[in-house]
């Protein structure tokens, strides 16, 4: 017989997604269950970070001095070799107010610790998280999603009965369909990837050392990331006709294609391929780039890769996935507490059309970044277009590919977000205090963004506490 267990939430995946979103669920005091079918750690690629996830989310998650601990190398920004000029060129985080101070930073993290000090996270808040629970489908009533069906490592099948279902499973999801309409794919980004891992591999001089290094050449692009001292993920993506040079021998095409780019063949001069345990294999992953017709529908939401993705380049993943984990726990948060507010409808609307604006931003600045005829002032002129933002064009371009752009306090402020939650600040002061800092921050940066002005109207606004969302002009979570 079929175990049953009933939870308000059952998040299905435990990546930087699923952590997120159960988490920030979890701290409201809802009973969440997360379903992972992996024992981590786990193997997982995206390992380049930006600030708006290692400063904004993670704050919020309260997982910021572990990471800190963990040692991943900072990242300060990028180098990239990439479009007309012929030199590299290096942009970074902190040249923009928004990301000023410690909040200039990412890290470069191997995704086997980094998933896996977010899903440990996840317990501390009291997320009941299931190992070796693979998810085989939803369970549906009324045209309702109301839970899914799982599997454990024993073959014992279980079935969570929850108010909501978030699939954060990621690109090999099993149950995205069942949000219906398709899983388009991009018909501009047709890429393949080809990766592997090097120890001995160059570094850049300080203080630009942690940042990745992007370098385009003949058949696509490298990525050169540092993952500590002696660790580097190599990899390289190319054009969608070159999937016959990888279909043989992979360690030879990625051999032959480092061999090609002068730079990175220069950075790797001394280095060895890793060839045994988790980092021993040369990966492809392809068909990597889409975007689902509808992200929820009534007991359904789909968050983080399960939804969209889109490309490499610029590090959107993990920042996609976390905030639209943030997002999407504020729709769950509202609806669970129950508001007069807003119905289900409205509160799910306002996540997808936030996290489709988000991925629109990357998608169509990505989109001209691949014209590699242009320089880096015509790259920067298309950010500060695709943001619509008042700032100078490098600084538009560095809030968009720090994961700023769309000016949400979560992921450029988190601070302050805490200072309220932990009560140090009560709502009046809070709300006095948050339109000074307010006025003082767009005046610095150019902004004409305010996060307490819907971004449709009729829209919602994320709350006081960054965890629900309210109707415009309340003060109060
Ligand atoms: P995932 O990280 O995929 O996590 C999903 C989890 O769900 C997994 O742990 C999986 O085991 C689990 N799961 C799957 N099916 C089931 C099931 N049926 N039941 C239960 N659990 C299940 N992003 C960056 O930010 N930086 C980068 O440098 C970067 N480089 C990339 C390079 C390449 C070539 C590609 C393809 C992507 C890259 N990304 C990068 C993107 C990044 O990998 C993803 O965006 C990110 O991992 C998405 O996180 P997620 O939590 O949504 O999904």
């Amino acid at each position: 017989m079929t175990e049953i267990i009933e939870t308000d939430v059952v998040v299905v995946g435990g990546g930087p997604c699923g952590s997120t979103v159960s988490t920030l669920v979890a701290q409201q005091g809802h009973r969440v269950v997360l379903l992972e079918k992996e024992r981590f750690p786990r193997y997982q690629i995206g390992e380049s970070l930006l600030p708006s996830t290692v400063q904004g989310i993670c704050r919020l998650l309260g997982v910021s001095d572990k990471l800190d601990a963990a040692g991943f190398p900072l990242k300060r920004g990028g180098t990239f070799r990439w479009g007309a000029n012929p030199e590299p060129w290096t942009f970074a985080f902190g040249i923009s107010p928004k990301f000023a101070g410690t909040a200039s930073t990412a890290y470069q993290v191997e995704r086997m610790k980094f998933d896996q000090i977010l899903l440990e996270n996840a317990k501390e808040h009291g997320v009941d998280v299931r190992e070796e629970h693979a998810v085989t489908d939803v369970v549906e009533e009324g045209g309702r999603v109301v839970g899914v069906k799982c599997t454990d490592a024993d073959g014992v099948r279980r079935e969570i009965r929850a108010r909501y279902v978030v699939d954060a499973s990621g690109n090999t999801s099993r149950i995205h369909t069942r949000v219906g309409g398709k899983r388009q794919y991009s018909e501009f980004f047709r890429n393949i990837a080809l990766f592997g891992y090097f120890t001995g591999g160059k570094r850049m001089p300080a203080p630009v050392s942690g940042n990745i290094l992007a370098v385009a050449f003949e058949s696509g692009w490298f990525w050169y990331i540092p993952l500590s001292d002696e660790l580097t993920s190599v990899g390289v993506v190319l054009h969608p006709d070159a999937l016959e040079r990888i279909r043989g021998d992979r360690e030879r095409a990625l051999l032959d294609l480092i061999a090609e780019c002068p730079m990175i063949a220069d950075y790797l001069s001394d280095a060895e391929r890793v060839t045994s345990g988790p980092y021993g294999e040369i990966r492809v992953r392809k068909d990597y780039s889409y975007i689902q017709e509808k992200f929820w529908r009534p007991g359904l939401v789909l968050a983080g890769d399960a939804a969209c993705f889109i490309d490499p380049v610029f590090s959107s993943g993990v920042h996609l996935a976390t905030y639209s984990g943030l997002l999407a726990a504020r729709s769950l948060n509202t609806a669970l507490r129950g508001t007069d507010d807003a119905d289900e409808t409205a509160l799910f609307e306002e996540f997808e059309l936030r996290y489709r604006q988000e991925y629109a931003r990357f998608h169509d600045f990505l989109v001209a970044f691949y014209d590699k005829h242009s320089d880096e002032q015509s790259y920067f002129w298309k950010a500060k277009k695709v943001t619509g933002s008042a700032a100078s064009e490098v600084q538009s371009f560095v809030d968009l590919v720090g994961g700023g752009s769309s000016d949400e306090r979560a992921l450029v402020d988190a601070g302050s977000y805490l200072d309220r939650r932990d009560g140090e600040i009560d709502d009046m002061i809070w709300a006095v205090a948050e339109a000074g800092a307010r006025i003082q921050v767009q005046a610095a940066t150019g902004s004409t963004e305010d996060e307490q002005v819907p971004i449709r109207a009729g829209g919602l606004v994320p709350s006081t506490d960054g965890l629900h969302w309210s109707l415009p002009g309340r003060t109060a979570a």
